[in-house]
């Protein structure tokens, strides 16, 4: 029974939520956009219930298929890199998971694109997100290696899992003055790389030091 999931209470509280976005802010979370998202977005709906009651420690999670719910920090500095050239229009997440930062992003962009190559998982996300009623996020079964053709370009991509290099399909279906981030394996670490095309042309930065689950090839 997850009878306690719609509204929250306690722990799960809109409260209990705005806390740890006010922690967000004090870790440098400026964008009151991304804010406001993390704000709007329930995070115990997205585990377990008997982890419910740790849904807004900033902490990755287990979500099964040894898979983990990524950290609300990282979403959020994610997500604020992505908007940082103010396009919020269509954007690609590789790696839906249990399917909480498709929702967040569906809070920010207008149309929104989640892949996932395991098929339970993205089940289990389209159960958890059916009583968020977002119109404007589509998910599909699919191996994110390939990005999403049909609905390329995008403005943003981003991915939830750590690659050894960046996908070439996916750099292909970045619009042009879009950014993609992700998490790429740097020999034992793994860093956030942000690429950002203009043209033909595509820059990439490194950021912050970070730990992903692996991107993994094909569907499961
Ligand atoms: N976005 C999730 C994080 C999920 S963890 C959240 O909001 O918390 C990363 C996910 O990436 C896992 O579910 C994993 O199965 C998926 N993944 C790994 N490689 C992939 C690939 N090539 N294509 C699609 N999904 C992939």
């Amino acid at each position: 029974m997850r009878s306690a999931r719609a509204p929250g209470i306690g722990m799960t509280s809109q409260r209990t939520r705005d806390r740890m976005v006010q922690r967000l802010r004090e870790r440098g979370i400026a964008d009151e956009r991304v804010l406001s998202a993390m704000a709007a977005v329930p995070r115990h709906v997205f585990v377990e219930e008997a982890l419910a009651s740790r849904a807004y420690e900033d902490n990755a999670l287990p979500i099964g298929f040894g898979q983990t719910i990524s950290q609300p920090y990282v979403v959020a500095k994610m997500i604020e890199i992505l908007l940082q050239n103010n396009k919020s229009g269509k954007v690609l997440e590789v790696g839906t998971g249990c399917g909480y930062q498709a929702a967040v992003l569906a809070h920010v962009f207008e149309e929104v694109y989640s892949v996932e190559r395991i098929k339970a998982l993205l089940e289990r996300a389209r159960g958890n997100l059916i009583g968020l009623r977002l119109a404007n996020l589509r998910l599909a079964y699919a191996d994110g290696g390939d990005g999403l053709p049909a609905a390329a370009p995008f403005d943003a991509i981003v991915a939830a899992a750590a690659a050894r290099e960046i996908p070439a399909k996916l750099r292909e279906q970045l619009a042009v003055g879009g950014r993609m981030i992700l998490p790429l394996h740097a020999g034992d670490a793994q860093r956030l790389v942000l690429v950002e095309r203009s043209g033909r042309a595509f820059r990439e930065s490194e950021l912050d030091a970070v730990h992903f689950v692996p991107f993994e090839a094909g569907k499961a």
